[in-house]
């Protein structure tokens, strides 16, 4: 549902966060490690009495909670860790479709027109249900985040012999030539409220799939966002090696 959409895009995001965080406090415990050691060192080549011994216990209860924080640490990080696509025969129109549809009231709410080119017959692709839906949601948000009433969002499938592509172009903002190269970056968002981590998850559910994601745009005359996808017979191919 558009909910769980909605939930699974929030909750990716708050764990790339937390991900961010917890890579983050990994420096300040190797500090404290390096300078708990020191301490325990100059520690035992003083004359030994009852305030160092004292003094010892409690470094050693600081390296043992070090210790334990890394670890907290290293399985959280395991457990976040992006699952591998799990893959299914797609048919990608009537996926593209079944995300428009949930973001048809949103579309609508905002005067957007949408335009597709879906022609039957579009080659099999091999990839993760949900992660696609993911793909095409925060593409979809993007466009319409970027666009004024009145504008205009267009999809278009095409296939080669090995591929699938699908264009998303929109009439929006259009983005900066200096901003481009940042598109993909953990953390670039030019929105107020936004956390610039859906272009990322793209970028990775696309690799995932060994497909490839480009966007071009013009400022002031919008975006177009391209994915490829092998097709079937060749992600076949590639997952026996040949
Ligand atoms: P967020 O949407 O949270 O900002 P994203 O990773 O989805 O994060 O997008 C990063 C940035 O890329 C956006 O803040 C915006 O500046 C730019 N961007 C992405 N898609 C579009 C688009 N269709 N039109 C204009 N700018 C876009
Ligand atoms: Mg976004």
């Amino acid at each position: 549902s558009t909910a769980e959409l909605i939930e699974n895009e929030k909750i990716s995001s708050i764990l790339l966060l937390a991900a961010g965080v917890a890579h983050e406090l990994g420096n300040p415990l190797n500090s404290l490690t390096i300078h708990l050691q020191l301490i325990d060192r100059k520690l035992k080549k003083l004359k030994a009495s009852k305030e160092t011994r004292s003094l010892e216990d409690s470094i050693k209860v600081c390296r043992d909670e070090v210790t334990r924080l890394d670890g907290i640490i290293k399985n959280f990080l395991e457990a976040i860790r992006p699952r591998p696509p799990d893959l299914a025969e797609l048919y990608l129109p009537d996926l593209i479709e079944e995300v428009l549809h949930f973001q048809a009231r949103e579309l609508a709410d905002r005067g957007i027109k949408v335009e597709g080119e879906m022609p039957a017959g579009t080659p099999m692709i091999m990839a993760d249900r949900d992660q696609l839906k993911q793909v095409f949601f925060n593409l979809i948000k993007n466009a319409m985040e970027a666009m004024q009433p009145g504008g205009r969002l267009s999809l278009k499938l095409r296939a080669d012999d090995d591929s699938v592509y699908v264009a998303l172009a929109d009439t929006g903002s259009g983005i900066k030539t200096e901003d481009l190269a940042k598109l993909f970056q953990p953390y670039h968002t030019t929105k107020v409220s936004g956390h610039g981590l859906g272009l990322m998850i793209v970028q990775r559910i696309l690799r995932d799939h060994g497909g490839h994601v480009g966007i071009e745009s013009k400022e002031g005359v919008g975006t177009v966002v391209t994915l490829q996808f092998p097709q079937k017979h060749r992600r076949v191919r590639m997952l026996a090696g040949g």
